[in-house]
């Protein structure tokens, strides 16, 4: 006797789909059967019609707590993950106060955040710099990664340009440095790739240009954050990688220029994978100029054409994962009312349509099997971030986690109905096709029909590294 049973689902994996019935007890898949074999089970689900997931993993999402919870905490983020199919996230170590960058930090945030989630988490930790923005002495903690690499932490977040006082940027040499500490362990660096020095003497020039309109300003913020800004920090990154031979991820690769450059770096046979975002891969500038600040986010939203060959790199594997980067902010901060380019917020409230929106995107508007969507946002991620073994892929013994979707309904994103925060988003009126229609964690369902079960606040564990 089982105690979940799904049965006539098409279960969705990295290499195609599977006609089976799949069966949980406690908590993990148990056994895949032939469609239509009787088997007792408490709960019986048909997933006629329905493709099933094994569980989405979100590699890149910001819940801001501790320390920024009037932008996002772990039980609104994480209740609007589960309502889009994720369940597991791994959260950000920035946006934190204090950042999550050694042993003391991480028992912090451990013991705020671990009853509170709806999904399972895990965490990066970060990895700052010696100087801040102002170019102010303070102190980096490249002593201090082994020890939060014992914590368990999946991966190291850092920085090329300034991400605020908290979490200064890392220099070249600070990059290398903390792979070759880090190296020993086969721990994994991640990076925020755009060149600051760049940014800055341009900005410094065009801001100064008077009577600019909303429009222009506009430009001007593409202009200043062109691909060369981040081709160049990658290059740098890679030349560190290369370098030391330390584990590089290069976070939310927005063009394809620099998704060669890292593809030509994996052919050398670097250890080096790389992520991209849905944002990058369904919009253009052209909504940033239509929607302004709530469309704002660095790198910035990309040329029509090179949206389009973004794709080739996720399906050749260069591209392996998918993250949300789901960076939410107040309303306040992200209206057009109250700022414009240059002081929005720059970060996407997206976490409630993450796999909604690869659905439409892949599946319907690409004509993509979503096996497509299970290698990059569920069997690679696992993978990269050392969550496989218990997430990922349809394996006896991992987590019975499944997520059923319906690729013919159509879902509406409402702004009114976001269980984030903020609910200032650039995806406000936009309509797809390919809703989840169920999230189960671990056996037990956690949201249906896109909305969370309160009652499962909490049931979300923490998942270190394996
Ligand atoms: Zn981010």
């Amino acid at each position: 006797m089982f105690d979940l049973l799904v049965k006539n689902g098409k279960l969705v994996t990295a290499d195609g789909i599977v006609e089976a019935d799949v069966a949980v007890t406690a908590g993990k898949y148990a056994a895949f059967l032939q469609r239509g074999t009787a088997a007792g089970a408490e709960k019986v689900i048909d997933a006629g019609g329905l493709y099933v997931f094994p569980g989405i993993i979100d590699c890149h999402a910001h819940m801001n707590e501790p320390g920024f919870e009037y932008r996002e905490d772990f039980e609104t983020g994480t209740r609007a993950a589960a309502s889009a199919g994720c369940t597991c996230l791994i959260d950000m170590p920035l946006n934190n106060d204090p950042p999550l960058i050694n042993k003391g930090s991480f028992a912090e945030k451990y013991a705020r955040v671990s009853r509170r989630s709806y999904v399972d988490f895990a965490l990066w930790g970060g990895i700052i710099g010696e100087y801040d923005e102002a170019g102010l002495k303070k102190e980096n903690n490249l002593e201090a990664l082994a020890g939060l690499h014992e914590c368990g932490v999946v991966a190291f977040k850092g920085f090329t340009c300034p991400n605020g006082p908290l979490f200064p940027a890392v220099s070249l040499g600070e990059v290398r440095e903390a792979l070759e500490r880090l190296k020993p362990y086969g721990a994994l660096c991640g990076f925020h790739c755009e060149e600051f020095d760049q940014i800055k003497r341009r900005e410094q020039r065009l801001k100064k240009v008077e009577g600019r309109s909303a429009r222009e300003k506009i430009a001007d913020f593409l202009e200043i954050h062109d691909v060369w800004t981040e081709y160049s920090a990658v290059q740098g990154v890679l030349d560190m990688c290369r370098a030391t031979g330390g584990r590089v991820h290069i976070c939310h690769v927005s063009h394809p220029k620099v998704a060669q450059l890292i593809k030509e770096a994996i052919a050398e046979g670097l250890p080096v994978t790389a992520e991209t975002c849905p944002h990058y891969l369904g919009f253009t500038e052209e909504l940033l100029y239509e929607k302004g600040a709530p469309a704002k986010c660095t790198p910035p939203l990309r040329k029509r054409e090179s949206v389009e060959k973004l794709w080739d790199y996720v399906l050749d594997g260069t591209l392996s994962c998918i993250g949300s980067d789901h960076s939410p902010a107040a309303d306040e901060e992200k209206d057009n009312v109250t700022r414009d380019i240059w002081s929005a917020w720059g970060g996407l409230n997206s976490i409630q349509f993450f796999l909604p929106l690869m659905f439409d995107l892949a599946v319907h508007q690409k004509k993509l099997s979503p096996s497509l969507l299970a290698r990059v946002m569920c069997e690679q991620p696992a993978k990269i971030f050392g969550l496989y073994g218990r997430k990922g892929a349809f394996v006896p013994g991992f987590d019975g986690d499944l997520v059923l979707v319906d690729p013919e309904r159509d879902w509406e994103c409402r702004q009114e109905k976001l269980y984030t925060k903020g609910h200032v988003s650039c995806f406000d009126g936009m309509k797809g096709k390919g809703m989840v229609v169920q999230t189960i964690l671990r056996g037990r369902t956690v949201a249906v029909d896109g909305v969370y079960l309160p009652e499962t606040a909490g049931y979300g564990q923490y998942i270190a590294r394996r």
